[in-house]
């Protein structure tokens, strides 16, 4: 599958904000952005280049992608789908990036990042109302019961995320049992749930609507 291959803290540099990409280290001093937040590269200490109108759009979009690990061409049909659905188009692709499996199983503390998540999907240690789902682009219903398979519970990386996850905020859509690693889609997502990091989706929508 088709993914990012750049060392994933230059991604949060270059936005110049933490995108909680590398789990427990992103809450620690190891952080990049705490180091040395600058853009990377070799001219990157020079002060960030004042941006307007369609540079500000292009970083919102590429942030939003980066937070949950697309490639463009991934994002853009995410953007098409959200168009063509009922609603405001900026809030229903959040909403529909939330809905992914992958975001989810991070969402409910299984993985301590979303690439740990698809991780997870991928080798097929997590079952969607029972039944093994190796799809992380899995759009998840009300209803729906993501678990983890039971062999995994005594992952080292799955309790490392589990004791982090406890400390984070809590995606009230979802109803959480930490203690047997599965959590219920009680609720669709809205966009005022998702708050980390911070997202204009305005912007993006302006951005591919030029
Ligand atoms: Fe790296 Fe996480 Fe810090 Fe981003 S937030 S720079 S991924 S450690």
């Amino acid at each position: 599958m088709a993914r990012h291959r750049e060392a994933v803290c230059r991604l949060c540099r270059r936005e110049g904000q933490k995108l909680f990409l590398k789990g427990l280290r992103c809450f620690t001093e190891k952080c990049a952005i705490e180091k040395r937040n600058f853009v990377p590269g070799q001219h990157g200490q020079a002060r960030r280049p004042k941006m307007v109108g369609y540079g500000i759009q292009l970083r919102e979009k590429q942030k939003v992608k980066r937070t949950y690990g697309l490639l463009e061409r991934q994002f853009r049909t995410y953007f098409e789908k959200s168009e063509r659905t009922k609603g405001p188009t900026g809030s229903n692709l959040i909403i529909m990036l939330e809905r992914r499996l992958d975001n989810v199983v991070y969402r409910t503390g299984l993985a301590g990042s979303r690439s740990q998540a698809r991780q997870l999907v991928l080798h097929g240690h997590i079952r969607v109302k029972g039944k093994k789902v190796n799809i992380p682009s899995y759009l998840v219903e009300v209803g729906d019961e993501v678990a983890l398979k039971d062999n995994m519970h005594e992952n080292a990386m799955v309790l490392e995320a589990r004791n982090l996850a406890q400390s984070q905020g809590i995606a009230p859509w979802l109803d959480i049992d930490r203690p047997n690693f599965k959590a219920r889609v009680v609720a669709m997502p809205r966009r005022e749930d998702v708050q980390t990091p911070p997202m204009n989706e305005q912007l993006i929508v302006e951005l591919y609507s030029k």
